[in-house]
């Protein structure tokens, strides 16, 4: 019911609104007809023929162009992703044109206008998979995790960044440069957490099973790109529930080696819970800090789209 609900809204809104701006480019409602493990299946196998200098630079051509141009978009997911140039997304995936729905902004983090886009992403052009990529050797973790980005509007970026990085001090210790690698990690589950906790939108099209939102760190120095899976607290999050927001509580220390694996399972759970290590040994989250979220922004696409339409004259 609540599905349909939403639906009838969002034609509403499509009916009514700046949408119309894109919807005469764009085949709403069609996506390239593939589940999000198909679509995860394809950027793994893409990365994998990059990675191995074997890709195939599939979509790259003008039929390709004058068909997505005549046919609208039916991306395989969208990413949201770094601004980095060593990150270039159709290279890394071995995608092409019409492939991806990218959103690029430095830390791939999620304000307002992320979360527009990416909701565009899903409800228009239909994309059933949502990956937030890190990457390492990220300058924009750097920075949050060594005191740095000060300069002009960059704080903002650093003030969406320090949050993960409050995390992994909480609950490693870690501080500094010794922190970016699992601040990169722990940016990604915050950011994905962040784009639910502001967004209805995403949060009735992953509970639909028809969208899957993943986390994924790039590594500049192999070329490949590894899938962490969802959030692992995202039926929380999809009821509207803040993950963090916990108290800190004492509990066993964490593992020295906090493999990314582990961390990837602990970031964001609550204080106390055990998660199986790789090793079949145990670790702890030790301490999970209060984070608060953006206020939530249930029209953020309509706002994107709004202001898009100022922009235009509309
Ligand atoms: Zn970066």
């Amino acid at each position: 019911m609540k599905t349909t609900a939403y639906s009838f809204c969002f034609l509403v809104l499509l009916s009514f609104s700046p949408f119309t701006l894109f919807t005469a480019a764009d085949d709403h409602g069609h996506s390239a007809g593939i589940t999000p493990d198909e679509a995860l299946k394809r950027l793994q196998e893409g990365n994998e023929r990059f990675a191995a200098g074997k890709a195939e630079h599939p979509n790259c051509q003008p039929d390709r162009v004058k068909e997505t141009a005549e046919h609208g978009q039916h991306p395989v997911a969208t990413i949201l992703a770094c601004s980095d140039s060593r990150v270039p997304l159709e290279v890394v995936f071995d995608q092409g044109v019409g492939d991806i729905f990218a959103i690029k902004v430095a830390g791939n983090v999620s304000g307002a206008s992320q979360l527009g886009s990416i909701e565009y992403g899903v409800a228009h052009t239909g994309t059933a998979l949502v990956v937030v990529l890190g990457h390492t050797k990220c300058g924009a973790v750097t920075a949050a995790c060594t005191d740095g980005g000060h300069e002009g509007s960059v704080e903002s970026l650093m003030q969406s960044i320090a949050p993960a990085v409050k995390r992994i001090q909480a609950s490693t210790g870690k501080t500094g440069k010794e922190a970016i690698e699992p601040v990169c990690l722990a940016n990604i589950y915050y950011q994905i957490e962040a784009l639910f906790a502001g967004s209805e939108i995403l949060r009735e099209a992953v509970k639909s099973g028809k969208v899957k939102v993943v986390g994924a760190v790039y590594d500049v120095e192999t070329g490949k790109a590894e899938f962490y899976g969802p959030h692992p607290k995202t039926d929380d999050l999809l009821n509207g529930k803040t993950v963090s927001g916990i108290e800190p509580q004492s509990a066993e220390p964490v593992a020295a080696a906090v493999t990314p694996e582990v961390l990837a399972k602990s970031i964001g759970l609550g204080t106390g819970i055990s998660v199986p290590a790789p090793a079949g040994e145990k670790t702890t989250v030790k301490t999970v800090i209060s984070v608060r979220y953006p206020a939530a922004r249930p029209g953020s696409f309509r706002d994107f789209m709004q202001k898009k339409g100022s922009f235009m004259g509309r």
